[in-house]
């Protein structure tokens, strides 16, 4: 055999293994959950490659993860060996892919690990890639035998080893001295350490997968209940095959004791031989049980699901480390005859570049199934608009032609209406919290309220929708809808009244002197501070027939009880004549400045205010599109 490559760890995997260890110390279970997920990645990685790749696999063996707990004979050690049927590692990806750290949100992840809880943590672990090191919080010796299928362009692939140690900062692999016992897949051995020993248990084990897994998972997993005995006349007539041993690496840590690698047989096997009679044979049997018979969250029904539940499934499944804000849980038919359940989640924020990042945002988690199965993530031209990017979305279709290529999949009818369709579900999933929950709405505006007012501009299609949970701050309330603000309009009120200053607050923009007069005079005033606003307002212009108009430009309207338009204009002239001599004066002496000088009707205690033209863009618009145009 070749001898075993000792490799150093990338320094950044050593130190994150140790935080990893360290931080998640009381949150050691997690380990199962992660191993259960990258198995069930691999066998989707299978799946999906065996789409285009038929040799991959042929659709005939079992796609499946089986767990099993080893104890020493003496009970003072033992190990869980976690399989699957998956896409496997060559030796190359062995040590890439549990060697060296891939993935680039390390120091993000760094920096939000510390000062984290333990859970919180726990689920970053998940979320930033790091699944494999949470082995070594149960495990002082972890080995990962792994081989890829057998395909037209690799032939004979040949079973590694991958092993390593917690306290060691290299790692080994080498060929399988047992040679090749997976067929395909992945096979992870975890020496458990003597404080993790309570996993050896099948209850602890059933326990935690239930808890964790048990829906995230749309492949069966088996737990290895027992070894059972039964005695078969000579013939082993009526008795099933007699059932490989499992089998335990036990393999050299130093390249020069590799020809004294051995093959221990698990003791259970030495036994049922030792046990070999005469004529009747014993036979040993393996007695397995599914651990998630149940159906994936998404395909059952929404009455019977606990939020916690939801909560779990969420982030596993899209690996976020906090909980949903809200979520939608449906079933239906597309219109295209497809029928399919689906659940929309809004989590419970951003990603932190979103605004920085929209012009190149493309939705990531809209993941679409097929009976149970991952097809794809990429919904291609079917895409959800930007404004939509963000959303989570699991959709479980039922019959759409399973072997299918993607290309075809990106033409097919039901991808057009699916992204109709989960933006209306969005919609109403808004709409109902803004009914009938008014805390958890002012934490969706926290969060979404500028992106619905994107939304509101994006979408014409259902800007009416989107423009009524728009909020705005106004000089009289903190939060109104523009359909509460008509309900407060004064009589004879012809305009919407907004102001507009990107970046100030809306108490500064509330003392400003061009809504002085309208303040004083009872009117409400939109105060709109979000870059968005301004975009919203000038591109719907009007709202259930009543124009907007900016306080800070000419053109302000009032419809005043007391004084009608007539007397309005009436008394307008009287001013301006009286005022002419001085309004002269002043465009003279200000000329090189201002285009012109007119009485204000807007002003009670300042003596001016300088505006922009009737229809001029407004000082902010103009800085707004002179960006998006450099
Ligand atoms: P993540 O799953 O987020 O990529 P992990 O640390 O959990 O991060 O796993 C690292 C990588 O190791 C995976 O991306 C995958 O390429 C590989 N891997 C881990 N477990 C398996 C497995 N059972 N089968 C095949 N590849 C695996
Ligand atoms: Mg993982």
């Amino acid at each position: 055999a070749e001898h075993p490559v000792k490799l150093n760890y990338q320094s950044d995997v050593a130190r994150l293994r140790k935080i990893v260890i360290n931080s998640l110390y009381s949150h050691k279970e997690i380990f199962l959950r992660e191993l259960i997920s990258n198995a069930n990645d691999a066998l989707e990685k299978l799946r999906i490659t065996a789409l285009t790749e038929k040799s991959v696999w042929d659709g005939t063996d079992s796609l499946n993860i089986t767990i099993k707990a080893v104890k020493d004979e003496d009970g003072t050690n033992g190990r869980i060996v976690i399989t699957d049927t998956g896409i496997g590692m060559s030796p190359q990806e062995l040590s890439t892919n549990l060697g060296t750290l891939a993935k680039s949100g390390t120091s993000d992840f760094l920096s939000l690990a510390e000062g984290q809880e333990g859970a919180a943590t726990g689920n970053l672990i998940g979320a930033f890639g790091l699944g494999f090191y949470s082995s070594f919080l149960v495990a002082d010796r972890v080995q990962v035998a792994s081989i890829p299928p057998k395909t037209d362009r690799n032939p004979n692939p040949v079973q590694h080893v991958f092993s390593s140690s917690a306290d060691e900062s290299s790692y080994e692999i080498f060929e399988d001295p047992r040679g090749n016992t997976l067929g395909r897949g992945t096979e992870i051995t975890l020496y458990l350490k003597p404080d993790s020993l309570e996993y050896l248990e099948t209850n602890a084990i059933s326990g935690l997968v239930n808890k964790h897994s048990s829906f995230s998972s749309s492949f069966p997993i088996y737990l290895f209940e027992r070894w059972t005995e039964e005695v078969a006349d000579e013939e082993g007539l009526n008795t099933p095959e007699v059932p490989e041993p499992s089998e335990a690496l036990n393999v050299p840590s130093t390249p020069d004791e590799d020809d004294e690698a051995i093959i221990e047989v698990a003791s259970e096997h030495d036994e049922a031989k030792e046990s070999v009679l005469p004529k009747v044979k014993n036979v040993t049997k393996e007695e397995w049980s599914r651990l998630n018979a149940q159906p994936p969250l998404w395909a059952r029904d929404p009455k019977n699901i606990s939020d916690q539940e939801y909560n779990l499934f969420y982030q596993t499944f899209f690996k976020d480390f906090s909980d949903p804000l809200a979520w939608h849980h449906f079933s239906g038919d597309s219109g295209s005859g497809v029928a399919f359940k689906a659940i929309v989640f809004l989590p419970s924020r951003l990603d932190a570049k979103f605004w920085q990042t929209l012009p190149e945002q493309k939705p990531k988690d809209v993941k679409l199934m097929v009976k149970r199965v991952f097809i794809t993530s990429d919904l291609g031209d079917d895409s959800l608009p930007k404004w939509a990017s963000w959303v989570k979305v699991v959709v479980d279709a039922e019959d759409l032609p399973l072997n299918v290529s993607r290309e075809t999949l990106q033409s097919n009818r039901f991808l057009k209406q699916l992204k109709q369709m989960i933006i209306k579900r969005m919609i109403q999933l808004f709409t109902k919290i803004s009914e009938e929950d008014p805390e958890k709405f002012e934490k969706i505006q926290e969060v979404y309220g500028s992106i619905i007012k994107l939304g509101a501009v994006e979408d014409s299609k259902n800007q009416a929708k989107l423009t009524s949970l728009t909020r705005f701050s106004t000089n009289q309330r903190n939060k109104t809808s523009l359909d509460q603000y008509l309900e407060n309009k004064k009589h004879g009120q012809k305009q919407i009244f907004y102001l507009a200053e990107i970046g100030k607050t809306p108490e500064l923009l509330s003392q400003s002197v061009f809504i002085e007069k309208l303040h004083a005079r009872g009117y409400e005033v939109l105060l709109l501070t979000d870059p968005v606003d301004e975009i919203l307002v000038s591109n719907l212009r009007q709202w259930k027939g009543i124009p907007f108009q900016d306080v800070a430009k000419a053109g302000l309207q009032f419809g005043d009880e007391g004084l009608d338009a007539e007397e309005e204009k009436e008394q307008q002239k009287d001013l301006d004549e009286k005022f002419k001599p001085l309004l002269d004066w002043l465009k003279l002496e200000a000329k090189d400045i201002v285009r012109n000088v007119v009485l204000s009707n807007r002003l009670v205690k300042s003596p001016c205010a300088v505006v922009a033209n009737i229809d001029g863009y407004t000082a902010n618009v103009q800085k707004i599109l002179s960006a998006q145009n450099s």
